[in-house]
C-alpha cells in the first residue's frame, strides 16, 4: 500500500550533493572493484544458472534461446546494489511533481499528441483510454523513449532470480522473457532495459509484455524499443484491461472550505460527489462539482498548504500500473495539460527536507509527548498521521494530520522548551 503523501527517494539527492567525491572515489577504486566484481559472483551462481536452464526446457522453451540467452549469462552485481539500496531520505510532493511535469515535458507530449493524433484517436475508440494519457504515460515511463534503459535484461533477471530475495518473481519474469525472445524472434544482445526488467518505450516487463503488448503499427512484430504506434497501442491494450472506465477522467483539483474536515481526506476514504458538495468542495473556478452518481476520495499530498485532488477510479486504474499517489497525479495532470488544460491553481509549498532520521526524530518526540505512533521507524505511515493530527488538534493547528515546518517546531518546542 503506498504512503499516503511520501515517496521515498533513493540516492539521487545523495548523489547530488556528493557528487565530487563519488567520482574520486570510483576514480581511485575502480580497479579494486572489478576485482571485487569477479570476487562477489556467488558460489551457486552457476549451479543457479543450469537449474534455470532445465526450468526453462522443462517450460517448453527451444534449446536455441536457452543457449542464445544462458550460456553465457553474466552475474551483474551492481543489479543487487540497486537492489539493496537504502532510502536516506523522503521525497516529498513537490519536489516528485515539479521534476516529472515540467514544461519542457508539457511541450513535448503536446508535439507528440499532435504528431500521433490520428492513430490515438483510433485507439481512443478501440480501447477507450484518451490519448493524452497514452502520451503521459509515454512521458513519464521514459520521458517519450528517451530514457528507456540501457541494462541487459537477461543479466539482470538471472541475477536477480538468483538472489534469495525475490527469486520466485524474478525467476518467472526470465521465463517470460525467454518466451519473448521466442516470440519475437529477439537476440539476448538487443533485450536492454532498467536493471529491474522494465522495457522499451512503456518499461514493460516480461509478463506484461506478453500479455499486454500489441502491433500498433501492424509491420507484424511488437517492439517496444522502435516503434512509438507499438507502444501507445500497447499502453492502451494495458489500461483496458486494468479496467479503464471510458468516459471518465482520473480526478481532478478541487478547492477546499476554509473549514475543512481535513479527517475526511485519504485515499480509501471514498464518498458521493454529493458529500463533497456538502463539506464544501468546489472546482478550482469556484463552481459546482458535477453531480454524476460516483464516488471519489480526496486527498492532500502536500498538506492544507498544498493542492487538493478529488481521485475517481480511473485513478485505482493508473495504480495498477504503477502503485504510487504521486505518480497517478503525476500522470493525471500531464494528461490534462497535454489536453490543453492549465496549471494546478495552488501553487506547491515549500516544506522541509527531511531524511529518515528527521522522521524518526519527530515520531520519538511525539511518543514522548503521548501522541502514540508506535514504533519510530522513520516512514510516514497511517499511525504516523493520526499521532500528527492529534498533535495539531491539541494546539489548534489545522489538523491535516501533516507534519510541516510549523509542526515540526512546535514538537521541538514541546520537547526542549525555551
Ligand atoms: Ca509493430
Amino acid at each position: 500500500m503506498a504512503y499516503f503523501s511520501w515517496v521515498l527517494i533513493l540516492f539521487y539527492p545523495f548523489l547530488k550533493r556528493y557528487s565530487a567525491v563519488i567520482c574520486l572515489f570510483i576514480f581511485s577504486f575502480s580497479a579494486r572493484a572489478q576485482e571485487a566484481d569477479i570476487a562477489q559472483i556467488p558460489a551457486n551462481f552457476r549451479q543457479c544458472v543450469s537449474d534455470l536452464q532445465e526450468q526453462a526446457k522443462l517450460a517448453g522453451i527451444s534449446a536455441e534461446i536457452i543457449d542464445d540467452a544462458l550460456a553465457n549469462v553474466r552475474y551483474l552485481d551492481n543489479v543487487i546494489g540497486y537492489d539493496r539500496a537504502q532510502p536516506e531520505f523522503v521525497q516529498t510532493f513537490p519536489e516528485y511533481f515539479s521534476t516529472r511535469v515540467t514544461s519542457g515535458r508539457i511541450n513535448k507530449g503536446r508535439e507528440l499528441y499532435e504528431k500521433h493524433s490520428d492513430f490515438l484517436k483510433e485507439l481512443t475508440r478501440r480501447y477507450g483510454v484518451p490519448g493524452a494519457y497514452l502520451v503521459s504515460f509515454w512521458g513519464l515511463e521514459t520521458n517519450f523513449g528517451s530514457y528507456k534503459g540501457k541494462m541487459p535484461i537477461i543479466d539482470s533477471l538471472t541475477t536477480l532470480a538468483c538472489d534469495p530475495r525475490r527469486s520466485t518473481f524474478f525467476s518467472a519474469e526470465l521465463m517470460q522473457a525467454l518466451r519473448l525472445m521466442e516470440k519475437e524472434q529477439l537476440k539476448e544482445a538487443s533485450m536492454l532495459g532498467s536493471w529491474a526488467g522494465a522495457m522499451g518505450h512503456t518499461q514493460f516487463m516480461p509478463s506484461a509484455y506478453l500479455s499486454y503488448a500489441i502491433d500498433g503499427d501492424q509491420d507484424g512484430k511488437v517492439d517496444l524499443w522502435n516503434s512509438e504506434k507499438d507502444a501507445l497501442a500497447s499502453a492502451a491494450n494495458f489500461l483496458q484491461q486494468l479496467g479503464w472506465k471510458s468516459g471518465f477522467k482520473w480526478g481532478r483539483e478541487v478547492t477546499l472550505s476554509d473549514n475543512f474536515d481535513y479527517t475526511l481526506a485519504g485515499k480509501d476514504r471514498s464518498q458521493t460527489l454529493a458529500f463533497w458538495v456538502e463539506h464544501g468542495v468546489q472546482k478550482t473556478d469556484g463552481s459546482a462539482l458535477d453531480k454524476a452518481a460516483i464516488r471519489a476520495s480526496l486527498i492532500i499530498p502536500a498538506g492544507h498548504n498544498g493542492p487538493a485532488f478529488l481521485l475517481y477510479k480511473n485513478f485505482d486504474v493508473i495504480l495498477g500500473w504503477n502503485n504510487s499517489e504521486f505518480y497517478g497525479i503525476a500522470v493525471g495532470h500531464l494528461a490534462d495539460r497535454i489536453g490543453g488544460k492549465g496549471p494546478l491553481s495552488k501553487a506547491l509549498p515549500d516544506l522541509p527536507k527531511y531524511s529518515l532520521a528527521d522522521i524518526k526524530l519527530l515520531q520519538d518526540s511525539l511518543n514522548q509527548l503521548g501522541f502514540n505512533v508506535g514504533e519510530a521507524d522513520g516512514i510516514l505511515g497511517p499511525a504516523t498521521r493520526v499521532g500528527v493530527r492529534d498533535f495539531q488538534a491539541s494546539e489548534n493547528m489545522i489538523a491535516d494530520g501533516f507534519p510541516d515546518q510549523q509542526v515540526i517546531d512546535a514538537v521541538r518546542s514541546k520537547i526542549k522548551p525555551e
